[in-house]
């Protein structure tokens, strides 16, 4: 059985003025779900279909 294909989102990659060094690894929709949290939360970004669409442009493959 296939198991399910992981990705990550590197919030160094982010242009961030916090240097925040969080990593998020998961399916595509776990990692989507907690890195807007992570967003909201720490870097004050409003939540919107944008935000989701810039994390969703983020995601790499695990490697
Ligand atoms: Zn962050």
């Amino acid at each position: 059985m296939a198991k399910a294909k992981r990705v990550v989102a590197d919030c160094r990659r982010f242009p961030s003025e916090k240097n925040c060094s969080l990593t998020i690894a998961g399916t595509e929709k776990e990692v989507l779900e907690v890195a807007e949290w992570h967003a909201v939360k720490s870097h004050g970004h409003k939540k919107s279909p944008e935000l989701r669409k810039a994390i969703r442009g983020m995601l790499e493959p695990e490697k």
